[in-house]
C-alpha cells in the first residue's frame, strides 16, 4: 500500500514521505460486534494454528489471551491479525508476545503496523510488543529502512529473555527460552491462579515441561510426524503427549500441525502418550483456562 488514504495521526511515521496523503480514513469502531474488552478470568481465544503457511479458514499460529484488565494478542503468524478483528478492536490491546521471529509466527505484525500507523486503529499509546531483541529490525528490514525509530510511534518493543514476566491488568506472561533453530520462547500466562502454558515451537527439552508444569491448559506444537536425523527443532505428537505427561498438565490442546499430518491424527497419537484430556486448537474457539 502507498498509503494515500492513511490517517492523520500524531504517530503517522516518516515512511509516509514521498507519497500523497488523501482525506483520512476513520475507522468505524462502535459498529464492531466485539465481545467484552476484558476476562474477568483466564481465557484462550484461537486465531490460527496453521504451519508452515495460512490456509483458507486457517490462518498461522496467533492467539487471544485475556485476563482481569488485559488482552494479549500471543504470535503474529499470517493472517492472524484479520482473526483477531473478530474478537477485540487491536488499538485496545494490552501487548503483544511474539514467540520468536520466524514468518509463520511474526510475520503479521507488518499487518498490525499498517493497520496502527495508517488503517484509523492507533492506540491512545504505543503498543507493547515483547519478543525477541531482534524482532524490531527485521520489521524495519521489511519496509527498507535502517533503522528502528519510525516503528515507535506504535509498537514499543521490549526484548524477551529467559524468565522475563510482563504484568498487565491481573494476567502475568513468563517467558521459558525453548529449543529451536531460532531464539524462540514458551509462554506461561497466569491469572487469578489459572494457567495457560504455550510451546511456541520448541524441540523436547526440560524447558518446555517446566514452563508447562501442572498448567490447567497446554497448548502444545506438534508440527512434524518425525524428527530428521540429528534435529530436534518441533515436536511429534509424542513429543508433546509426553510434555503434557511428564509436566502433568490438566487438558492439552494441540496445534501448529504441519503438513505432513492432520490435526485430528496429531492430536490422536498425542492423547495415546498424554493419557489425559487432549483436544485439536481450532480457529474461532475460546477456551476458559
Ligand atoms: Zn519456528
Amino acid at each position: 500500500m502507498c498509503p494515500g488514504n492513511a490517517l492523520r495521526s500524531p504517530f503517522l511515521p516518516r515512511l509516509l514521505v514521498g507519497c500523497v496523503i488523501r482525506d483520512p480514513v476513520r475507522a468505524v469502531r462502535s459498529e464492531r460486534p466485539y465481545a467484552p474488552r476484558m476476562s474477568a478470568t483466564l481465557t484462550l481465544t484461537v486465531l490460527g494454528t496453521a504451519s508452515p503457511h495460512p490456509r483458507p479458514d486457517r490462518p498461522c499460529s496467533g492467539y487471544l489471551v485475556r485476563g482481569p484488565g488485559a488482552e494479549v494478542w500471543v504470535d503474529a503468524g499470517p493472517g492472524s491479525f484479520a482473526e483477531l478483528q473478530r474478537h477485540t478492536d487491536p488499538a485496545r490491546l494490552s501487548a503483544v508476545w511474539i514467540s520468536h521471529t520466524h514468518a509463520d509466527h511474526s510475520a503479521d505484525l507488518l499487518s498490525a503496523f499498517y493497520a496502527l500507523a495508517y488503517g484509523g486503529l492507533t492506540p491512545p499509546a504505543p503498543l507493547p510488543v515483547y519478543a525477541p531483541a531482534d524482532c524490531a529490525q527485521r520489521l524495519a528490514g521489511f519496509l527498507g529502512r535502517a533503522g528502528t525509530g519510525f516503528l515507535s510511534g506504535v509498537l514499543d518493543f521490549r526484548p524477551l529473555s529467559d524468565g522475563h514476566t510482563a504484568r498487565h491488568g491481573g494476567l502475568a506472561l513468563t517467558a521459558r527460552a525453548v529449543v529451536h533453530d531460532v531464539e524462540a520462547y514458551g509462554l506461561r500466562a497466569e491469572a487469578g491462579g489459572r494457567v495457560l502454558a504455550y510451546s511456541g515451537d520448541s524441540g523436547p527439552c526440560a524447558a518446555l515441561t517446566a514452563l508447562a508444569e501442572r498448567a490447567d491448559l497446554f497448548l502444545c506444537e506438534a508440527d512434524i510426524d518425525a524428527h530428521r536425523e540429528g534435529e530436534r527443532v518441533h515436536l511429534t505428537p509424542e513429543d508433546a503427549g509426553e510434555a503434557a505427561r511428564a509436566a502433568a498438565v490438566r487438558h492439552l490442546l494441540v496445534t501448529h500441525v504441519g503438513p505432513t499430518l492432520t490435526p485430528a491424527a496429531a492430536t490422536a497419537r498425542a492423547a495415546a502418550v498424554f493419557g489425559g484430556p487432549t483436544a485439536t486448537a481450532r480457529v474461532g474457539a475460546t477456551t476458559v483456562v
